[in-house]
């Protein structure tokens, strides 16, 4: 059978090697003339590295990965832990799985090479698709160069601006979140921070918060600072977002602001969300990853759920050969799990950005609490998201 995917991203690729593995001849179309190496950091909690143990990478990322020890809750402004959660412990023993931070770029250069070494596979950069047409047989992909391919079964796997979805579902409304990222990574040597270098920071203030992780094995930090503030088109360069970011986080810790100004280059990122759409399927064609199911990465679940889509969609298009069928039951099998992370996300947005000191102040005292004197009710508040098992769902 052939599948023709839209998008070399995590879902695509990911979904492009299981099906491979599967014995199906798979074709990934790329826009991009190369990987994307915008320098930026994601977190892959224990059921994302599960899937990577599936698609047989978690060895080979090792070199590139970094595991914290605690996610810390730091007030942005004075640096107090507000709450912490041992996260490495929790993932290892508890969740089935590791929790650690990799440089986008890393993981999907090993993912290509993964899926590069079926010889039945292909996948074309610089080939953007705009269009599907469906036959009663097979589904036609229609190239930007003009090109017309044809295959039994199209994913759309191409990111929260989908061209598929458009084409699915006119009205799928997809929102400005009201929120921008600062992105952007320094050189570690230059902090002398241990609370730093060795745990995942989100630092939260009113109508703000920064995330700091660590990456390449200790080597680099990445940083992302989400501000609450209308859209705005306009690109900068480097040198202008890095002097409106210091702007925005003027008065925070001093730590913060070491790594603000350590950045080597600093991109800002509009974030899009959507509410849950009712519809992921056309006939012979399907959405996965963010073309799916848009949040803002308040859970850091977004990539983790892409590659929990991959895993799903590839295990029913091997079951059975009722491929609209499994479309349905792919749509049905993860609609529920994805919509609760998209809330989930949206309310840890809110949470961090909390305007109000007293308040905020008394809700992170009770957290604090309950986690010294419930050790284990993060853990079971988390087993949903973290130990979940695709395999049991298909
Ligand atoms: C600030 C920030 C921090 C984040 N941190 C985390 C984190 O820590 N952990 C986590 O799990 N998630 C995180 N995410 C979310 C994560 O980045 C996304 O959910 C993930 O990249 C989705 O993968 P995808 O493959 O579905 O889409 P994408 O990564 O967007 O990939 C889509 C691909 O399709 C290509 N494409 C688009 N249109 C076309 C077309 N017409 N034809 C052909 N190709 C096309 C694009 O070039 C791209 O390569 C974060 C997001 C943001 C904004």
């Amino acid at each position: 059978m052939n599948v023709l995917i839209s998008g070399g991203g995590i879902a695509g690729l990911s979904a492009g090697i299981l099906l491979s593995r599967e014995g199906f001849k798979v074709t990934v179309f790329e826009r991009s003339s190369a990987l994307d190496d915008l320098g930026t950091g994601v977190q892959i909690s224990p059921n994302g590295y599960k899937i990577l143990q599936l698609l047989g990478v978690d060895k080979k990322i090792v070199p590139d990965i970094f595991e914290p020890e605690n996610i810390h809750l730091r007030d942005g402004f004075s640096g107090k832990i507000k709450l912490s959660v041992p996260v490495k412990k929790l993932s290892r023993n508890g969740w089935g799985g590791k929790y650690f931070n990799v440089k986008r770029f890393d993981l999907l250069s090993t993912l290509l090479d993964e899926l590069r070494k079926y010889k039945s596979s292909k996948i074309h950069f610089g080939k953007s698709l705009i269009q599907y047409e469906q036959r009663k047989k097979n589904v036609i992909a229609i190239l930007e160069d003009g090109s017309k391919i044809s295959g039994d079964i199209l994913i759309g796997a191409d990111g929260v601006f989908s061209k598929i979805r458009q084409q699915i579902f006119s009205k799928a409304e997809l929102n400005y979140s009201g929120n921008f990222a600062w992105r952007g990574l320094a050189d570690a040597s230059k902090i002398n921070c241990p609370l730093i270098l060795k745990n995942n920071l989100i630092w939260i203030g009113p109508k703000k918060h920064a995330v700091t992780t660590i990456l390449k094995n200790g080597s680099l930090i990445n940083f992302v600072g989400i501000v609450e503030k209308p859209a705005e088109n306009k690109k900068g360069t480097s040198s202008d977002n890095q002097l409106s970011a210091l702007e925005d986080f003027k008065g925070w810790h001093k730590d913060l602001i070491t790594i603000l100004n350590s950045l080597k280059s600093i991109h800002r990122w509009p974030i899009y969300s959507a509410r849950p759409f009712k519809k992921w399927s056309d006939g012979k064609v399907i959405l996965i990853g963010d073309a799916a199911h848009p949040m803002v990465p308040s859970m850091a679940q977004g990539a983790v759920q892409a590659l929990e889509d991959a895993a799903i969609l590839s295990n029913l298009l091997a079951k059975s050969s009722d491929v609209t069928r499994s479309l349905s039951t792919f749509h049905k099998t993860r609609l529920n799990r994805t919509s609760r992370i998209q809330s989930l996300s949206k309310r840890n947005l809110q949470t961090f950005h909390l305007s109000n000191s007293i308040f905020r102040n008394v809700m992170y005292f009770f957290a604090f609490l309950l986690s010294k004197i419930m050790p284990n009710l993060i853990r079971k508040r988390f087993d949903w998201v973290y130990a979940y098992e695709t395999n049991s769902k298909t």
